[in-house]
């Protein structure tokens, strides 16, 4: 068993308003790529010398000593809660990393980014001030951001980061859109009713969610639906010729339609995360292996985007007092038979139905699997018997 945490966090996301001063921010984020590689490169060499990871503290101190040689004396031009920030991420990584061999699942170390392909540099306390009519200084330059909401509670970071439009379209990475996000204390609350419902979902392709009482939620395939769109978006990309003006449109072009497809399927998490925090006290889901699932399935489950749903489900529930529980990714909740128990091995991923040897139940896979991950979730949580089976899994 186990329950994955979400951190309680509330980010306020600002637009900076266009201008050519946002070259010095994209100049600020590849500066942000440059240490993180070199970052990165010392963790490998450290790593193939010592087969273990270099820590924290004496990395932040060569770094200190780089700053103070010429070769490096650019450096000083991030503020230096960014780089101390970069080195704790790629730390962080590292340990993932460690951990996880420990426990024999498979995971690479960071890696080098391109540098265009770097995305964001984030600051605690220093290297920036907010100030009146929605401007904000970072570094040396302040900028007008889009007042879209207040901003509640005390700032925790600050996070500027560029959208994937801005990376690809130019070598030098002036065009595209920055943003602010800004991290406080504010512990968000909203009143939700109890309802005392209890549900257990199955993730799935074709149907997003089975339910244990029958309501499911159907995918809304974004990506299929624009699938045209951007095709005939790539096609239109790769007639023009590289290094062109008008090549440089329809790479915008695309990466504006996948923004869009992202934005949408943002939209129907958020949506379908407060209906079922408002619906449902209690919810339970099987800890899925988001990697052996897209091998699996390929390219539509990154389309619906599980993981990052659960992040808001969680969120919200976590602001409303409802419980989100995750079971065990080993507990075989398609397999077993949720009537009786009967534990059938050679079920295989294209069957759908299946029938029952010992109590003779004919199941819907997905279904079946949801009844279990509710009889597994509510009984872990003493919630008593919530056996869901009155009428359904008996049909012709
Ligand atoms: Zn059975």
């Amino acid at each position: 068993m186990s329950e994955r945490t979400c951190p309680l966090v509330k980010t306020f996301c600002f637009k900076i308003y266009h201008s050519k001063k946002n070259r010095y921010l994209h100049s600020q984020i590849s500066l942000a790529g440059e240490i993180y590689n070199h970052c990165i490169a010392l963790h490998k060499r450290y790593y193939r010398m010592y087969k273990k990871s270099l820590n924290a503290y004496s990395l932040q101190k060569h770094l200190t000593k780089l700053k103070k040689l010429d070769k490096y004396s650019h450096w000083n031009q991030l503020g230096s809660q960014a780089i101390q920030n970069i080195a704790d991420r790629i730390d962080k990584a590292y340990k993932l990393f460690f951990r996880n061999r420990k426990h024999g699942i498979k995971s690479g170390t960071p890696n080098f980014k391109k540098r265009r392909n770097y995305k964001s540099f984030t600051l605690k306390q220093a290297g920036y001030k907010l100030l009146d009519n929605n401007k904000i200084k970072i570094g040396i330059q302040t900028f007008k951001y889009f007042n879209s909401q207040d901003i509640q509670g005390d700032i925790k970071t600050i996070t500027v980061k560029r959208d994937k439009l801005c990376s690809s379209v130019t070598r030098r990475n002036e065009i595209g859109d920055i943003y602010i996000y800004i991290v406080t204390d504010f512990i968000e609350t909203r009143i939700a009713p109890r309802t005392g419902e209890i549900v257990g979902f199955d993730f799935g392709l074709k149907t997003f969610l089975t339910a244990s009482n029958g309501k499911d939620i159907e995918s809304p395939l974004l990506f299929q639906q624009n699938r045209n769109t951007i095709r005939k978006a790539n096609r239109n990309l790769s007639k023009k010729s590289k290094g062109s003006k008008n090549r440089r449109k329809a790479l915008m072009n695309l990466e504006r339609l996948h923004k869009q497809v992202a934005n949408k399927r943002s939209d129907f998490h958020w949506k379908l995360a407060n209906e079922l925090t408002d619906k449902y006290d209690f919810m339970f889901f099987e800890d899925l292996n988001i990697k052996a699932m897209q091998r699996l399935w390929g390219r539509k489950i990154s389309d619906l985007g599980f993981y990052s749903f659960m992040q808001k489900l969680k969120y919200l529930a976590s602001i409303k007092g409802k419980t989100i529980f995750i079971i065990g990714r080993f507990e075989p909740s398609s397999k077993s038979c949720s009537v009786c128990g009967y534990l059938y091995k050679d079920l295989e991923l294209k069957e759908r139905e299946w029938c029952c040897p010992e109590c003779g139940t004919l199941h819907d896979r997905d279904r079946n699997a949801s009844y279990n991950i509710l009889i597994v979730g509510a009984s872990t949580l003493g919630l008593g018997d919530v056996s869901p089976l009155p009428t359904m899994a008996i049909s012709a």
